[in-house]
Parts: C-alpha cells; structure tokens; sequence
C-alpha cells in the first residue's frame, strides 16, 4: 500500500540535499560489474607497488589497446592514439578528438608516486651483529606504522656502465622478507611515554637485512661483508653502487578484498594509484572525443610535485607542443597559452574519508563518506584555503550537470575540520596556467598509511566520472 506523501515530505523532498548510500542503489547485476571492476583493480596494485613500475603497467595496458609511442607519428590526426613517458616515472597518454587543440583539452591527471621509504645514498652498516638499510622517509608518514610490518625493496640500481639492475624482493610468499623493529613493551617505559609523533624517530628506521658474520678472523665488519658478498652474487654490485640507486622500501603484503561482504579495497599505496588505475580505464575505452583527452600520470607529488618527473616541470607543456607541433597547429602565436585557458581537468587525487573512530578530525557536513560516490573537493589548501586551488563555482555547476546526467554518483568535502585539516595536490599547478580544475577522487581511510582502504563502490564511480568527462 503507497503511503501519500505530505505537503512537508513532498517539499523536503525537493529542497533539501539528501543522499543515499551508493550500493542500495544497485541492481544486483550492477554490483557485479562493480565489484568486477576492482579484482582488475587490484591486481594493478600488485603490480605496480612504485612509480616505475606503475608506468610499466600502463605502457603494458596501452600498448595492448592500440596506444603508440609519440616517436612514432610523422602527423596525427582524430582518433589516434598516443603516449610518452619521462625518465620511467612518468606517462601521458592521449585520444586526439576532432575539434582542434585550440578549443581546449580534457585532462585527467594523477600521481603515482607513494609515501615510503627510500633508501640513503649510503645506506648499508653494521651494528652488534646486525646489518640494516639506513632509510629517509619520503612524504608524509607516521613512523609508527612502519616498523614490525613485513617490507619489500623496489626500485634500481643504475651502474657507471650505463645498465640498470632492477630490484623487486619480499613481495611472494616464498621470498624471503624485511623488517624494521621496535622495542618490546617490557622495556618500552619511556618510549610510551613520548609523543606519538617521536616514539619512533626518523634515524631508527632501519631496515633489519642480516645476522650472519662472514668467516675470517682477519676482517671487521663480517655481518656487512657478507650481506656484500650476496648481493654482489645476485645483482653484481659492489658498495659504491647504491650512490646511484633508487631503492625504495614498500610493504611486502599484498592488496586484498576487504570485508565479509566484500566491499572494500585494503592495499599500500592508494593514494594515488586508486585514481591512477581509474584514469587509465578511462583514457583506455575512450573512443573519438570531441576535445582531445588525455591522462597524465606524475611523479613526486608527495613531495611537493617537483623535479623533472613532477607535476611542475615543463614535460606537459612539452607534450602538448608536440601534439600542435605534429597536428599542424603551431601556424598561431601564443598557442599553447590558448589551448590552456580553454582546456579543464580533473585533478584526480585521493579524498581523505570520514571515518567514525576518528570523527572529530571531520566536519561532518562537508565530509565524504564511503559508499557515497567520487569525491569533489572544490578546494584543498590549510588555515584560510592558502594555497588551495579553488575551483569555478561555473565549472563545478557544469560538472554537476555531468555526472547527473550520466548516473556517476558524486559527493562533495572537504579535507577534515578547518584549521584542523588540509592538504595540495596538483590541481592548482595547471590551474596556474589556465585550466579550470577540480580535485575528483576516490575517498580513502588510513591515507598515507602501508595499508590504506578504499570502498569499491567510490572506485567504480572515479572510474565513471574520468570516463565521461573524456567524453
Ligand atoms: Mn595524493
Ligand atoms: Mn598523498
């Protein structure tokens, strides 16, 4: 029996924002392509636990769907499709659509670079029979949460011969693994005593490797010769070699289904790869677009989104002229300026989610919420929005238009209580430049953590929301 709404419900109705949970809305053939869509989802997460390897999957992933090297193309024309990298640590890719640049571009851009550890340029020593990796963290972290968790190292060792030795150790189950330790409670008085942001110093994060001293009565050092001795058997280095290396120390476990009813994503670095692996998707399935799309993937973010491999180096610029260059556009002055101002772009980074253990970091009514679609933060920035690239309300009105029409659920927030939170992404860097940007992402918990959780209902609908606006 339909009960008869009131004068009061009918108006509330239509007045007020009121949202439901994303999964109750879904079929029950929905909820498979959406839980489908995140095994792919995960598996890219394994695979791709740092940047250079994250380029790798997705050179891999283009390739297979028809993407071409830059190098490649004498001209290009509607339809094409094209990618570069830089240095390994970066990769764009691009749907050229048939409107002339000049009308503006539809970017999609993420980070792909994590919180961890990286190693010291001379990182190797011993210590009362012990040998360990000295490490610098890199970005924001807890310290705490990075020591007696099982660790990996990723990264390479490039050597005066011009060859890179790859490494890859402590992710499989068979494989051996790292860890950085902690004082045991019975003696940890003190340490309990500290703050949580000095129990565990940055100088005490060293990475346990080995225990064994090398037999020769006549050396020093016996534990650290050994350890030598291995890796120079199995990667064919010698101490000196790691000045020149990126090794970075990631955690070993794998990212998983979370949840007895399977609704959730706990994996290391999410933020951003989570946004990443949806702008690849996206940019992968997008067919003939009106204005060229494209997705870009950077480096260095944590960090500030600097160097040659971040955000606010010229390697976009540089891309995009040849785009003008190799479409026969580069006839008219000051182009690239043109194309900017009409351009727009999704800043697709991470949302940090409301999480009820800790819901007084939150301001409830501006807070995302899992379950509850792609994020939309009209700003970022801390104490006053400084630094914060403000989005256009005209631009963000014609966003809402958008994923109304096209069923992406979206939500509203911002990045915890005002003077409390806050945080930069890389949205006002082409905002700079003239492009109207939003940050659009996925909401996560435990950000910044070895073990970060995102929902996957809010990873299908990122997914979504890149998809059409590339559209
Ligand atoms: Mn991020
Ligand atoms: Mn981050």
């Amino acid at each position: 029996m339909a009960e008869t709404k009131t004068e009061g419900q009918k108006l509330k109705e239509k007045l007020f924002m009121e949202d439901k949970n994303g999964w109750e809305e879904l079929s029950e053939a929905e909820k498979k392509v959406v839980l489908k869509f995140s095994d792919e989802y995960i598996d890219f997460l394994n695979a791709s636990k740092i940047e250079r390897e994250c380029v790798k999957s997705a050179v891999k992933l283009a390739e297979e769907n028809g993407f071409k090297p830059l190098e490649k193309f004498k001209k290009l024309k509607e339809g094409d499709k094209v990618y570069t990298t830089n240095r390994g640590k970066n990769v764009i890719l691009a749907v050229i659509g048939s409107e002339p640049l000049e009308k503006g571009l539809n970017v999609v851009g993420a980070h792909i670079d994590s919180p961890r550890l990286d190693l010291k340029p001379n990182p190797l020593y011993e210590d009362s029979g012990f040998a360990y990796f000295k490490t610098h963290y890199y970005g924001g972290i807890k310290k705490y949460q990075w020591v007696t968790i099982p660790l990996a190292i990723h990264g390479v060792i490039a050597l005066k011969n011009g060859k890179n030795v790859e490494v890859k150790i402590g992710d499989e189950e068979d494989d051996i693994t790292f860890v950085i330790t902690d004082l045991l409670p019975h003696m940890a008085r003190k340490q309990m005593e500290k703050k949580l942001s000095e129990g565990i110093e940055g100088e005490d994060l060293n990475l346990l490797l080995g225990s064994v001293p090398y037999h020769d009565e006549k050396v020093s050092e016996k534990v650290k010769l050994n350890i030598l001795k291995i890796l120079n058997e199995k990667y064919g280095i010698v101490e000196k070699d790691f000045i020149s290396s990126e090794l970075e120390i990631v955690p070993a476990f794998n990212a998983k289904t979370l949840g007895f009813d399977k609704s959730m994503v706990a994996g290391y670095g999410q933020d951003d790869k989570v946004c990443a692996y949806c702008s690849l998707k996206a940019i992968l399935e997008t067919k003939a677009p009106k204005k060229t799309a494209i997705t870009l993937l950077v480096d260095k973010e944590e960090i500030g989104s600097v160097g040659n491999t971040g955000m606010e180096s010229r390697t976009f610029e540089t891309f995009v002229g040849e785009l003008v260059h190799l479409m026969g556009e580069d006839k008219t002055p000051n182009i690239i300026g043109r194309i900017f101002s009409h351009s727009k772009m999704l800043s697709a980074d991470v949302d940090g989610a409301f999480d009820p253990i800790y819901a007084s970091a939150s301001e409830r009514r501006n807070a995302s919420f899992f379950g509850m679609g792609v994020g939309l933060n009209k700003y970022t920035g801390a104490r006053g929005k400084a630094g914060a690239n403000d989005a256009n309300a005209e631009f963000v009105a014609e966003l809402r238009k958008l994923f109304d029409d096209n069923k992406v659920k979206f939500q509203i927030s911002e990045l915890g209580k005002v003077d409390e939170g806050g945080g930069g992404t890389i949205a006002y860097i082409l905002a700079n430049k003239g492009f109207d940007v939003i940050d659009c992402g996925t909401p996560v918990l435990s950000m910044h953590s070895p073990y970060e959780v995102t929902s996957k209902f809010d990873v299908y609908m990122s997914y979504k929301a890149y998809k059409v606006f590339m559209k």
